[in-house]
């Protein structure tokens, strides 16, 4: 924190370091934070399960004094701390785990199993570092609500379950959140990743990640033996013939350099090699950027389904259900340039990148469109020798939702807290009206 002594003579930045949260201020909570963590790591709970989950987080946030609503679009919660006239910033993590088996082999490895919604016994493990954000988050609401004299207005913390199944933001949107509320002027969140070491953080302007759409095709066909396809018309070959063409679709239709990816991510058809079943059903996943391509994408697939079964002949044309979506996470630019500069402030210049679009998703962008303007980054979780190991081999670490998903949690959890405290606090020392300026512009 040298930069902060040496600039204190500058009005500007020493008004930014203010905003810095102190080691001493960190350390103070970081204990707390840590136990958290590693509870909620060893207890994790499947999307829209996350009772024991949202009741620990609501009773610590009571604990710090917050105003606490729980049950909000099921097992959501929404922690308030007023602190005098300013904007309403609100700050959001997850609550749920995955269905998967913890393998890491750390000794507070998960151990966890429970029953799924279709009654199966899934082991449970915090794979995407959900477990994480809470352990941030509450250190934070802790930290602000202990130096109210360096920020003025509302701010909302708020933890928002499934979202592994893109469901829980819209469960709390349903469930009032936009009226029951303060209406945020600013929303912010953050996520774990290992593409960036432990100590850093990304900011990416704009289009965030990908719209997601998840769509379920059944192709009609006609059942018959195994030994007379004269008499039957085969939807497995209509779905083989379907797959390779929906191919084209990025290769061949969508202009080169623009997202699209079309994955086929089952096939499921027929039950004996010598009968040609009656029907076949496919399931995709489609990613796009922008909503131009998205439409062109979802157009094509409907064209291309249906043609290839009009082609075989086919009894009735596909039944094409599109079952879940969501829109990308829409970074407010004007927003990401302003707190890049607090970030670089707290973290250091070094620690905070610039980062293209990924390709995952995320339903914190039913939030954005609600109208709040947001912040979404990504916070480094690699262990920085690993990384830069696995850099100079040419390999990866693990993914989130890989069952040796590891963040390194002394530092990624550090730099979260510090990450957000700055963020907060900037944002917190604006007027509404000032936010509402600098967020004006149109979006997308
Ligand atoms: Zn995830
Ligand atoms: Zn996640």
């Amino acid at each position: 924190m040298t930069h902060c002594k040496l600039s204190l003579f500058v009005l500007f930045t020493a008004a930014t370091c203010a905003q810095t949260a102190s080691p001493k201020e960190v350390e103070s909570v970081y204990p707390e934070a840590h136990a958290f963590y590693l509870d909620l790591h060893q207890h994790p709970e499947l999307s829209s399960h996350e009772t024991q989950t949202a009741a620990k987080l609501a009773s610590s946030l009571r604990t710090a004094g917050y105003e606490v609503t729980e049950h909000v679009g099921g097992t959501g919660i929404v922690a308030i701390l007023k602190n005098g006239a300013g904007p309403a910033i609100m700050l959001r993590t997850e609550l749920d785990a995955l269905p998967v088996e913890e393998k890491t082999g750390l000794p507070y490895a998960s151990k966890v199993h429970a029953k799924d919604d279709a009654g199966h016994d899934v082991p449970v493990m915090h794979a995407c570092g959900h477990d994480l954000h809470m352990a941030s988050l509450l250190a934070t609401a802790e930290i602000m609500a202990r130096s109210k004299n360096t920020w003025h207005g509302t701010l909302m913390m708020i933890g928002q379950p499934a979202e592994e199944t893109i469901s829980g933001a819209k469960m709390m949107i349903d469930d009032g959140f936009m009226k029951r509320f303060p209406q945020p002027d600013v929303g912010v969140a953050l996520h774990v990743y290992n593409l960036l070491p432990a100590g850093k953080v990304a900011i990416t302007p704009g289009v965030y990640d990908a719209n997601a759409d998840s769509l379920r095709i059944t192709i009609y066909g006609k059942g018959g033996h195994g030994s007379a396809p004269h008499t039957a018309i085969d939807p497995i070959v209509i779905a083989a013939r379907t797959i390779l063409a929906l191919q084209t679709i990025p290769s061949r239709e969508v202009k080169p350099g623009e997202l699209a990816v079309v994955t086929v991510g089952y096939i499921h058809a027929g039950l004996k090699n010598n009968i040609i079943p009656d029907d076949a059903e496919l399931g995709l996943t489609v990613r796009t950027y922008k909503a131009e391509v998205r439409k062109q994408v979802l157009a094509a697939i409907s064209r291309i389904t249906k043609a290839e079964a009009a082609a075989a002949g086919a009894p009735r044309e596909p039944l094409i259900e599109h079952y879940e979506g969501t829109d990308s996470v829409y970074n407010d630019p004007a927003l990401a340039e302003r707190l890049k500069g607090t970030l670089e402030a707290a973290l250091g210049k070094d620690n905070v990148v610039v980062e293209e679009p990924h390709t995952g998703s995320e339903d914190f962008s039913y939030f954005v469109e609600q109208g709040i303007p947001s912040f979404y980054f990504s916070l480094g979780g690699a262990d920085p020798q690993k990384f830069a190991e696995a850099k100079a081999a040419g390999t990866t670490l693990p993914s989130n939702h890989s069952s040796l998903f590891a963040p390194d949690v002394d530092p990624a959890l550090h730099t979260g807290i510090e990450a957000e405290v700055a963020v907060l606090r900037n944002l917190l020392n604006a007027s509404p009206e000032e936010l509402h300026k600098l967020t004006a512009t149109p979006q997308r």
